[in-house]
């Protein structure tokens, strides 16, 4: 222990003598970079002054790093409305709202849908194909999502936009630091490098990310409730199968090899079937769409058939769908409880189809709620963005991404 902890005040010390040199002095302008662009992105009409004073950095390096991110296109500005006093009105910052765009690229299995906004998250561009009927292979899928992203690079090139960054979301298991796709039940994929293929496949020199889509619908959901960032937030998002995430303080949940907050794959049932992942009686084997799909006898040679027709009889509000929904309450609820324990969040959620669902287990979740919340200071929350908070979240994270590296803008 001894000789580990004086190895470790070596390097600390090694560390700090090259931080004091030009390399160092690079990475303080960096992460003054991000300071103000951070504030500019959370506070509304924000001043130089204002900056000076947020970030305790002298004004002229305030006025260095915002030219520097006005030069990037980055921020822009605008007099403040006028107080009715004389004299020259205060320039305030915004992010930019006119040069560069962000996309959310999803890949479903009924559809491949993208949404591109710019750095305000104002709407520019939207399309989605339909995959039903559609071979499900990773060169055609992949080949369709290509397709779909240069249209919306060239879309965009038209209204005066470039498109920088796509965060992809994807249903399966994936890694997120080299953009694979480990396994996906839906797809029927192992081992496929979507975020190299998609790449090579562009014809713009574009970043992409590759997420779970539970991972990117927990960034809307947080905005959508207005929970403040050092909230805990659980999901569990309802596809085919039942997805999950877990954010809080900004960071999102992956575990050392990336499968973190795989919620759907919480052993409900320890003496239930074998599932795909390894354990047996998983969450997602007893609750969702598949399970549904099943109880109603629904058999379709394509998952995305499956699923239409699911969530054509959800939206119906057919009896046999809300008695085969209220059947998934306990389950359901068993998995809520042990989140609770394991995370005290301040809220748990139930999002994408999960939100449907929920709605038709009436007093089956009503009484399962009262035990979760219980006097503690977790809520149950119904998503109301459903399987639109995937796009919503996504360009959200391209944008924080792109805005987390200004110098590489
Ligand atoms: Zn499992």
């Amino acid at each position: 222990m001894r000789d580990s902890e004086s190895l470790a005040k070596g390097d600390e010390a090694r560390g700090s003598q090259q931080s004091s040199g030009p390399q160092g002095l690079a990475d303080v302008r960096r992460l003054n970079l991000q300071r103000v662009l951070a504030e500019i992105r959370d506070r509304r009409a924000v001043t130089r002054k204002d900056l000076v004073a947020a970030t305790a950095l002298n004004r002229v390096t305030v006025l260095d790093l915002v030219a520097e991110l006005h030069g990037r296109h980055l921020i822009s500005e605008h007099p403040s409305v006028s107080t009715g006093r004389s004299g020259r009105p205060a320039m305030t910052l915004e992010l930019d709202d006119d040069h560069l765009a962000v996309a959310a690229l999803e890949i479903n299995v009924d559809r491949i849908r993208i949404l591109c906004s710019t750095l305000q998250l104002r709407v520019v561009h939207e399309e989605a194909i339909d995959m039903v009927g559609e071979g499900l292979s990773p060169d055609h899928v992949l080949e369709l999502a290509a397709m779909c992203v240069n249209r919306a690079h060239r879309a965009l090139l038209r209204k005066g936009l470039l498109l920088k960054r796509v965060c992809i979301g994807l249903p399966a298991f994936i890694d997120h630091r080299n953009g694979t796709v480990l396994t996906s039940l839906s797809f029927g994929w192992n081992g496929v490098p979507a975020v190299d293929i998609l790449q090579r496949s562009v014809d713009a020199d574009l970043e992409f990310t590759l997420d779970r889509l539970a991972n990117l619908a927990i960034r809307e959901e947080r905005a959508r409730a207005g929970l403040m960032p050092d909230s805990g937030i659980v999901l569990l998002y309802g596809d085919m199968g039942v997805g999950g995430a877990f954010q809080k303080g900004g960071v999102i949940l992956r575990g050392d090899s990336g499968s973190g907050a795989e919620f759907g794959h919480i052993s409900v049932d320890p003496g239930g079937p074998h599932c795909y992942c390894g354990n047996r009686g998983c969450l997602e084997m007893y609750v969702g769409i598949r399970p549904l799909a099943a109880a109603l006898g629904i058999v379709d040679d394509q998952e995305g058939g499956v699923m239409q027709r699911v969530l054509d009889l959800l939206e119906s509000g057919d009896r046999a769908v809300a008695a085969a929904a209220r059947e998934q309450a306990p389950w359901l609820m068993m998995a809520l409880r042990t989140l609770q324990t394991v995370f005290d969040p301040r809220a748990l959620i139930l999002g994408g189809h999960l939100g449907s669902l929920a709605r038709l287990m009436g007093s089956a979740l009503e009484e399962g709620v009262s035990e979760v919340e219980n006097g503690r200071a977790t809520e149950l929350r119904i998503s109301i963005t459903g399987a639109n908070a995937v796009l919503a979240g996504g360009v959200r994270a391209a944008r924080d991404d792109l805005l987390a590296a200004p110098w590489s803008a």
